[in-house]
């Protein structure tokens, strides 16, 4: 997953385009990068590490311009060497830079096609490097100097004929303006906002609502699937549907786990879904245990919080916070290697022993992916003292990978994978087991919005929206992101760090 912004503004956009980026930094910790254009040229700063981290004062001065866009990576398909930090940019036609979130599931066949028929060479394992070549050589084809936006939108429908999976992306053309669009089916989200100043409107566009009230913008509303949206850099602006058979079909897992509860997508609070999720996972456990003498509702902090309060009051039973977390440790999720991600459970959680003491506990828990937090938190909670350990899911069993751009183990690492809630019961060492239904779950959430009829769930049931992934391609991806790919990778990030940091020297 990652998160983009990207701004036409009337003054300097730097401290902007950091400020966005910093508040969608729950969406990627392992990259970032801001490019400006001023005077008709570049200026790019992008390395790996947080934003506070990436972007120091002489980073920012340089980053000079009323024009930019910004990225936060977590890494999915590519690597994660800095050089394969965003946004990337090419220099013809024009200069253009991107910045993307989401998966390109047909990559392989569009690096072809790139070099087959626009003589373009990718230069690296990143599929957002590849929609900006495929966007560049679509725009190549108009031959002209000065694009206009019917210009933009032909070429961007092109973009959305060849291109296949999940995509939400920002586009910055020098001596043009900024074009925003998301994928067809509307998977990743995207939205715009707006700014009145003395000198004009100024616009805004980033992945989630939250970054726009962060920067003071009011929010528009959301891309549309299929749609584009051009502001110029004089601040015009035109939008178009630039592709047919579109299908509103948004990412369930942003409502599950990725989005800020801050957050509006697609017309749905995240934190109002999440309240959805916990009445009917409370029913549901109302409904099948009531054997089940529950003292306690416990979260596993931080974005289960919300749906175990009202598990809590669904049940009429107090909600504890018996878990407390340590904000200064990364996620366990994005280091690799089983042993690692054990330990630093540990290093993250620690539990308030008197709420567990002699009681029967139910914790509640966003999700379960590879098992590794849950099975650590029951036992946790039994050397607390707890009595029974009962634990329940807001999502439902995540069996498959999902390929359009939220990072999620190989299948074999995924503990639902072809398992059946009993003998994950026993896996993760609990005294009872319960998931929301995937009824329930996409009931919860359209409750916010009926108007959206479907939803991308395919970590839930295996049904790939785009139609074209089989076997092969998971293979594929099982290879890329087992544990032992994913060490190989982070040794090579480590050297690639190690000579960055000495250049940083260096140039200082
Ligand atoms: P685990 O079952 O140990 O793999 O971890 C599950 C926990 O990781 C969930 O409770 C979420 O809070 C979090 N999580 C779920 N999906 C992801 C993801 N794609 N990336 C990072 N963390 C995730």
């Amino acid at each position: 997953m990652c998160g983009i912004v990207g701004i036409v503004a009337t003054s300097p956009v730097n401290q902007a385009l950091y400020d966005g980026l910093t508040v969608l930094q729950h969406r990627g910790q392992d990259a970032a990068g801001i490019i400006t254009i001023d005077n008709n040229t570049f200026s790019l700063r992008k390395a790996n590490g947080l934003v506070k981290d990436v972007f120091h004062t002489r980073h920012m001065k340089r980053l000079q311009g009323n024009i930019g866009i910004g990225h936060v990576r977590y890494p999915t398909a590519g690597s994660s060497s800095s050089a394969e930090a965003q946004p990337f940019y090419v220099n013809s036609p024009f200069g253009i830079a991107l910045a993307h979130n989401g998966n390109l599931t047909n990559a392989e066949a569009l690096k072809e096609l790139l070099f087959s028929q626009a003589r373009r060479h990718v230069n690296t394992t990143s599929d957002s490097e590849i929609l900006l070549n495929i966007l560049a050589h679509q725009l190549c084809k108009s031959g002209k100097l000065k694009l206009e936006a019917e210009d933009m939108f032909s070429a961007i429908s092109n973009v959305n004929e060849l291109v296949v999976g999940g995509y939400a992306s920002i586009a910055m053309i020098i001596g043009h303006g900024i074009v925003a669009f998301r994928d067809p089916k509307g998977i990743r989200p995207l939205v715009y906002g707006k700014r009145e100043t003395e000198s004009g409107t100024e616009y805004m566009f980033a992945s989630e609502s939250v970054a726009l009230k962060a920067d003071g913008f009011e929010f528009v509303r959301d891309v549309a699937p299929g749609e584009a949206i051009y502001v110029t850099e004089d601040g015009q602006l035109f939008s178009q549907m630039c592709a047919v058979n579109t299908q509103h079909a948004p990412c369930i897992f942003e409502f599950v786990y990725f989005a800020r509860p801050d957050s509006v997508i697609d017309n749905m609070s995240v934190y109002a879904t999440r309240v959805n999720m916990g009445t009917k996972l409370g029913e549901k456990i109302a409904r099948e245990w009531a054997d089940k003498d529950i003292d306690v509702v416990i979260p596993i902090p931080e974005t289960s919080c919300d749906v175990a309060l009202e598990i809590a009051t669904v049940l009429d039973k107090p909600y504890r916070q018996g878990f407390v977390k340590n904000r200064y440790i990364g996620r366990t999720f994005i280091m690799p290697g089983q042993e690692m991600r054990k330990k630093s459970v540990r290093r993250k959680l620690n539990a308030i022993d008197r709420e567990f003491e002699g009681k029967n506990v139910l914790l509640v828990d966003d999700s379960i992916v590879r098992g590794t937090t849950s099975a650590q938190i029951v036992e946790m909670a039994r050397e607390a003292g707890a009595k029974n350990v009962y634990f329940a899911s807001a999502a439902p069993e995540v069996r498959f990978p999902n390929v359009y751009g939220i990072d999620m183990p190989s299948a074999a690492e995924l503990i639902a994978h072809g398992r059946e809630v009993d003998d994950i019961n026993q896996s993760i060492g609990s005294d009872g087991l319960i998931y929301q239904s995937i009824e329930d779950l996409i009931a919860a959430v359209r409750q916010e919005n009926p108007e959206v009829t479907e939803f991308e769930t395919s970590v839930f049931d295996g049904q790939y929206i785009t139609g074209d992934i089989d076997q092969e391609y998971l293979n594929r991806i099982d290879a890329l992101r087992n544990d032992s790919a994913k060490s190989t990778r982070e040794q090579a990030m480590s050297a690639s760090l190690e000579l960055h940091n000495q250049e940083e020297s260096e140039g200082e």
